[in-house]
């Protein structure tokens, strides 16, 4: 335990001052700010999201099966789920400032013709959409990036071993399969200071092995859609996976499925 973080345990909160007033439901009350607008709604999607496949249920072709139908998606997230997500968006906006000043990024236009590093990445067969969130000029090359943020302790984690977290690099695989780059990059900032770190990711057979697989998979579940064979599941209702599934309710209530697809292939970084 740091001295600080022992010396934050050890002080006693001070009783307010007699003139105060109450204000224990106000953070609630901000906190409800969070949810406004939020909660579940139908959304049908039309094509396989790079951010979504590499985790829980996105892994699931039941899951993608129903999303092409279009379903109630609940919503999981609690305020600060939500708080975090939006910091994580603010972050990007930034970062990608400070890249378009620097010049290191290509400039794009968003549908506002504001300037943007963003880019649509787009891919038929099988269909993907996803947002790039950078296209480096680095040493007459160009490079795929890709921004996260995360906490310290994972921050200090990928510092140390030099290695992504398996779910940001397939997205970055992925997205560099449909651009045809062999090289990406996956730029971390560390939430409480904001310092960068920079890993990169080059194309190996191993890594094409298991891209390939990851596209036949996607076309192996659209197919599925297209022909109306639901496929099984492929997990106990009280697993971790289904538990955190935006479409659960409908999964339980659409049936035992008429064939067996076999769930993603996950990304062994070991090999
Ligand atoms: S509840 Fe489980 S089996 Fe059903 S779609 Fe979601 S992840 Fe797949």
């Amino acid at each position: 335990m740091t001295k600080n973080l022992l010396k934050s345990i050890m002080i006693k909160p001070e009783p307010l001052p007699e003139d105060s007033f109450d204000t224990t439901e106000m953070v609630q009350k901000i906190q409800s700010g969070y949810l406004e607008g939020r909660g579940p709604k139908h959304t049908q999607k039309k094509t396989f999201a790079p951010s979504t496949i590499a985790y829980g249920h996105g892994e699931c072709p039941r899951y993608w099966y129903l999303a092409f139908d279009g379903q109630t998606f609940e919503d999981n997230n609690d305020a600060y789920g939500v708080a975090n997500m939006t910091a994580g968006t603010k972050s990007h906006d930034r970062i990608q400032d400070a890249m378009m000043a620097s010049g290191i990024a290509e400039i794009f236009r968003d549908a506002n013709d504001n300037p943007t590093t963003e880019f649509k990445i787009v891919n038929q067969d099988p269909p993907i959409f996803g947002y790039g969130d950078a296209m480096l000029n680095w040493q007459d090359e160009q490079i795929v990036g890709e921004i996260k943020t995360m906490m310290s302790e994972g921050f200090e984690y990928r510092k140390a071993k030099r290695k992504p977290k398996t779910g940001h690099l397939i997205q970055l695989l992925i997205y560099m399969k449909i651009l045809k780059k062999s090289k990406g990059v996956l730029i971390y900032e560390n939430k409480n200071n904001h310092e960068l770190l920079v890993l990169p990711v080059t194309v190996n057979d191993h890594y094409r092995r298991w891209v390939d697989q990851a596209f036949d998979w996607m076309r192996e579940v659209r197919r599925a859609w297209v022909d109306r064979t639901l496929p099984k599941k492929n997990y106990r209702a009280n697993s971790k996976i289904c538990k955190s599934c935006p479409v659960q309710k409908a999964c339980a209530s659409a049936g035992e499925g008429d064939l067996k697809v076999k769930s993603l292939e996950s990304l062994d970084e070991e090999l």
